[in-house]
């Protein structure tokens, strides 16, 4: 059996990783890069293997940094099967629809570019297009449930056990048998952050041979969600007071349904007020946000609970949709004690930009930031104390009040991850998807034992 290393080694985007076992190839996931500078480059290149000699792509959920490689993938001649589970399979299909778009689109503004420069030349193809990710629909075969093992081939099963990370999300137990012996390999795809509302915490099988990990937070813990949920209703109350806008940047996937899951039970426990006009202003989540409201059967029990009742937990009194550009404009002439929450999360692009940029300069409006924001990205610059930022060519002042809530985060923390580890009870770790201080951090902390940090292109015989 071999075990190789092909994205998110050293970093934490394009998760793909090859295992050879059985007679048979699987990969689990195909991400994009995402961050960095020579991005494009990277996504670009050759995988490290021959697309079309893969049998199977397990996918952990639909994450862009676990599927936008799929692509990709199929164009290269990858025609094998696609198992994930019926929320990842939806999840991605809008995912991929939407990077192609972008992709499509950032393609043709860089001929624009270059024809209004009077070059001319090869214009620049798309990474994919949005035929390629149609293609990769066809390419989806069984529908993986949590526990329910799949027989992929002779002697090959894979098992998805929920990872609590986003909805549909899933760590996958590979079970081979070569010569007689049984090897169990757990991925754990993205660990999700156990206690928070709407996902089940993460649960690993245990006594697996080989655990392949991600530490994204392997080297700090995270506030308690409680103590997270009540700063955040009380920013939003002390906004309310200045009579002003609140504008929540948010990422389309998870974090924006969360967002809604906790306005719904502030209003309901009266700790926001009742009719606060709430607008949902991102296509994306809009779309997102009905896919959630679908899979009831990937919730905690206290949610599911919710369903069974009829009480649909992502809608509160004020809530409105704004899926049209038009709609989306006519925000503008909201004076005070509105949410708006619109994408992107690390506002690079999308609709917030154009709040921010009608708003950031108002003293009686707020901006809360829910999730991570890179280095370099507007959000950050915001975050970090920007007095001027750049929206759209303009000098923008920042006067609004700032605030930035840290615990919503859909990854579990050093200590989650330990327990994670100590359930599955791996005789052998790899650690992934993390920067290499959090991975050092967390290599320190399982102590003795077998664990590999590994590197792009790596194999291991296990
Ligand atoms: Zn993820």
């Amino acid at each position: 059996m071999l075990l190789s290393f092909h994205g998110a080694d050293r970093g934490v985007t394009g998760s793909c990783h090859l295992l050879e076992a059985a007679g048979r190839k699987i990969l689990v996931d195909c991400g994009l890069y995402q961050g960095g500078r020579r991005i494009e480059e990277e996504n670009a290149q050759a995988f490290g293997f021959a697309a079309g000699a893969i049998d199977f792509v397990l996918l952990t959920h639909a994450h862009l940094d676990h599927c936008g490689r799929l692509p990709l993938l199929v164009r290269r001649g990858f025609s094998g099967e696609i198992v994930a589970t019926a929320a990842t399979r939806e999840l991605a299909r809008l995912v991929l629809l939407d990077a192609a778009h972008l992709q499509e689109e950032e393609a043709r503004f860089h001929a624009r570019l270059h024809e209004r420069r009077g070059e001319h030349g090869e214009m620049e193809a798309p990474l994919y297009s949005l035929l390629d990710a149609m293609d990769v629909f066809d390419r989806f075969g069984r529908v993986a449930a949590y526990g329910r093992t799949i027989e992929l081939a002779p002697n090959l099963r894979a098992t998805f056990f929920d990872a609590g990370h986003i909805l549909g999300s899933a760590s996958v137990l590979i079970e081979a048998e070569e010569n007689g012996l049984v090897r169990r390999i757990l991925f754990s795809g993205d660990i999700g952050n156990a206690g928070r509302p709407l996902l089940r915490d993460p649960d690993p099988p245990g006594n697996v041979d080989v655990a392949v990990m991600e530490t994204t937070y392997g080297d700090r813990l995270h506030r308690p969600f409680e103590a997270t949920v009540a700063e955040f209703y009380e920013a939003l109350n002390e906004s309310f007071r200045r009579g002003g806008v609140v504008i929540i940047p948010t990422f389309a996937l998870e974090r924006a349904q969360d967002i809604l899951f906790c306005l719904r039970e502030g209003v309901e426990l009266n700790k926001l007020p009742p009719s606060m006009p709430v607008f949902l202003d991102s296509p994306m989540a809009i779309s997102a946000t009905e896919i959630f409201r679908k899979h009831p059967e990937c919730y905690d029990e206290e949610t599911a609970r919710l369903f069974t009742e009829h009480v649909d937990p992502f809608a509160l009194p004020g809530l409105r949709f704004t899926r049209e550009k038009a709609e989306s404009m006519a925000l503008n002439a909201l004076r005070g004690g509105a949410v708006i929450l619109a994408g992107s999360g690390m506002c690079t692009g999308g609709r917030v930009r154009h709040h921010l940029l009608r708003h950031l300069n108002r003293k009686d409006s707020s901006v809360i930031f829910v999730g991570f924001a890179a280095e370099g990205t507007l959000a950050r610059q915001i975050i970090d104390g920007a007095r001027h930022v750049t929206i759209f060519g303009e000098n923008v002042a920042v006067r609004a009040h700032i605030h930035t809530i840290n615990g919503f985060s859909a990854h579990a923390d050093q200590a989650e991850l330990l327990a994670w580890r100590a359930k599955a009870n791996p005789g052998r770790t790899f650690l992934v998807h993390g920067e290499e201080t959090a991975m050092r951090v967390f290599a320190g902390k399982i102590g003795a034992g077998d664990v590999v940090l590994p590197e792009r292109g790596q194999s291991f015989e296990l």
